[in-house]
């Protein structure tokens, strides 16, 4: 039996920091649930991948706690409770969202995977998942990274007789005690377990480029300058890098550790795996019993396909929150607003520019 087509104003895809903040504001602007009243003038609907409340959160690594994240802002409106710093964050962050979603019973079917958001014939977009097809007048983007790790291809990793696995695989540092272990990657993740695994494994550091470490804290002078660069990028459709190739690291707690340790000598990119080791730049062989590519995440957008967003940079062409040319469309949680307090500002901004569209088709 066929799901029959079901229509919202908006749907939101993704129900991490980004998609929590565009629901608070919709029900603030008095959206109603697409499944509780889906009569109303003005609905909506979360979608999300997820088997519960917590986004990207749930899968972080056991070892990640609260007192090693870079920070978490409040959802709106609804302040964090007293936490452990102890706690591994994705059992905190979980928690805290689904009180979050418990305290405004927000309209959220999970777990929905969107396959595709394509042209509807009627002027708006079909928004395609594993549980049917949804008809919405604006869709709000809100999938993040986590389901899209970035592997770089090297040649010879499919003959490597060791163990292979992406930071997003990572569960805990003592996993390879006794091991020699090839951490690839210069951003924060990479430090971060470089500096676990090194505390009980022999550890080899390599990156494509020299990471360059901020020699002042990440004050918040750095971190508006930093979203500046990331709008330039965006409102000129060029692709965005990681976070750390926009600030630099931070001389953090654990990366003071790495380096007392001597973890942080870094060396240049291998040149090819074999099945024992890699090759390194010099032609000199280094045995590793494991390969963690700490090489960081893209944001999850291939069921945009269909609309052909990207252009010939490979990037996505932005105006704020909004694809430009299409106000029917909106990414947030991408781009400058790829942090727990730009994903709420980028929620609100998006959630404001629908209201305007939908008020103005209405007048
Ligand atoms: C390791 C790591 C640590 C970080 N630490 C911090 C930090 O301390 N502070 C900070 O501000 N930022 C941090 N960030 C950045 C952080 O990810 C964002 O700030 C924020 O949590 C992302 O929220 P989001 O809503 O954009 O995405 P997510 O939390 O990733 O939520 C996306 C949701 O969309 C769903 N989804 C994805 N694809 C689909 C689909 N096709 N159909 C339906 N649903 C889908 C997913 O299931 C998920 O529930 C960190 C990032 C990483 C990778």
């Amino acid at each position: 039996m066929t799901t029959p087509l079901r229509t919202a104003t908006v749907v939101v895809i993704g129900a991490g920091q980004a998609g929590l903040s565009a629901a608070y504001h919709l029900q603030r602007r008095g959206f109603a649930s697409a499944i509780d009243e889906p009569g109303a003038s003005r609905t909506f609907v979360v979608l999300d991948a997820g088997d519960g409340p917590g986004g990207a959160w749930r899968h972080r690594w056991e070892s990640l706690r609260m007192e090693t994240v870079n920070g978490i802002f409040d959802l709106p409106g609804f302040a964090q409770p007293p936490i452990d710093p102890r706690e591994p964050s994705r059992d905190a962050v979980p928690r805290y969202f689904a009180g979050f979603e418990r305290e405004h019973g927000f309209p959220i079917v999970r777990p929905v995977r969107v396959s595709a958001v394509d042209e509807a014939p009627d002027g708006r977009l079909d928004v395609s998942t594993d549980d049917g097809v949804w008809r919405a007048t604006a869709v709000i983007n809100a999938t993040g990274t986590w389901t899209n790790p970035t592997l770089p291809l090297y040649s010879g990793a499919e003959t490597f007789e060791g163990i292979q696995l992406h930071t997003s695989e990572y569960v805990r540092g003592d996993a390879f005690a006794g091991l020699r272990v090839a951490v690839v990657g210069g951003g924060i993740s990479a430090v971060q377990q470089l500096e676990e695994i090194s505390r009980t494994a022999t550890t080899f550091w390599y990156t494509r480029r020299e990471p360059y470490f901020l020699g002042q804290d990440f004050t918040p002078e750095v971190g508006a300058r930093t979203v500046e660069k990331v709008i330039a990028d965006v409102e000129a459709g060029r692709p965005t890098g990681s976070v750390v190739s926009y600030t630099g690291l931070a001389w953090t707690p654990y990366a003071l550790a790495a380096k007392q340790r001597g973890a942080l000598e870094r060396r240049p990119m291998f040149t090819r795996i074999e099945p024992h080791g890699v090759r390194e730049a010099d032609g000199s062989f280094t045995p590793v019993d494991v390969i963690l590519w700490a090489t960081g995440f893209k944001p999850a957008l291939s069921h945009l396909d269909p609309l052909h967003l990207r252009n010939e940079l490979g990037g996505i062409t932005m105006r704020g929150t909004q694809v430009a040319d299409d106000p029917r469309l909106h990414l947030i949680g991408f781009g400058p607003s790829q942090s727990t307090v730009g994903a709420n500002r980028a929620g609100r901004a998006a959630v404001a520019a629908i209201a305007r569209m939908v008020d103005e088709a209405a007048a």
